[in-house]
């Protein structure tokens, strides 16, 4: 199961509606890295945050621990300094749309407008190509991942979830999340919540402590990628050992 895990792109062929399961034909969708690499990547929504995200990077840095952030184009104006900073600071910048509405209510033009527009912000900020897109509230379906691929991002969900927008206790959060991760794991928080920065210490030291290194989404799907042709018999040693 693990082996079959790790051979896959992990093909996504449900959409969180109520229509249920759709068929994506040849749709990539990632929601994990390769499981044969104890690397997890830590994943922030919906900042920057003019009040959170500062301690956030301050705190990132005393562990060490580069991470990814999904920035909604429109906050990301307002704060273009904390976009900097990200950067500089050596995590990855991702698009989580200009407007933050939901890919499912806006048509096909007007989403992959939405979608460029955050780049096109993210971009002038940090003179670096914004590779992931991560739908608002993970919403998505066909006509998303099609202008998604087409503009050369991928789509990149999650599959640990730390719910930490729910009010939820910072002892709740590590737990949660150190008793879920797995190897490939991506996890899910959210920039504009305090019990998250009271949590990541915790999460980090004893993810540590479990043998898990940490890993942007830059590094996880390079990774993954190498795996995949070692697996294919292309490469001759896995990433890990590289
Ligand atoms: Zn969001």
């Amino acid at each position: 199961m693990a082996l079959f895990r790790s051979l896959t792109v992990v093909l996504l062929s449900a959409v969180f509606v109520f229509a249920g399961p759709l068929r994506l034909e040849g749709a990539t969708v990632l929601a994990s890295g390769s499981s044969l690499v104890r690397t997890v990547a830590i994943t922030f929504d919906d900042g920057p945050n003019e009040k959170l995200t500062p301690p956030l990077l301050d705190i990132l840095d005393s562990l060490g621990v580069k991470v990814s952030f999904f920035l909604v184009g429109s906050m990301a104006e307002k704060n273009p300094g904390l976009v900097r900073e990200i950067r500089s600071r050596g995590h990855t910048v991702a698009n989580h749309s200009y407007s933050h509405r939901s890919c499912l209510s806006l048509s096909a033009d007007e989403l992959e407008e939405d979608i460029l527009k955050c780049s096109a912000v993210l971009e002038a900020l940090t003179s670096v190509p914004v590779r992931f897109f991560r739908p608002p509230g993970g919403k998505y379906d066909r006509k998303t991942v099609e202008r998604v691929r087409k503009n050369g991002m991928k789509l990149v969900l999650w599959d640990i979830n730390s719910r930490d927008y729910t009010g939820v206790s910072p002892s709740y959060i590590a737990n949660r999340m150190v008793r879920r991760a797995v190897p490939g794991s991506i996890l899910l928080f959210h920039s504009g919540v305090k019990a998250t920065i009271d949590a990541l210490p915790v999460i980090i030291d004893r993810l540590r402590k479990n043998g898990f290194e940490f890993v942007t989404l830059d590094e996880m799907f390079s990774a993954y990628m190498a795996n995949a042709l070692f697996l294919a018999g292309a490469a001759k040693v896995p990433f890990s050992i590289m």
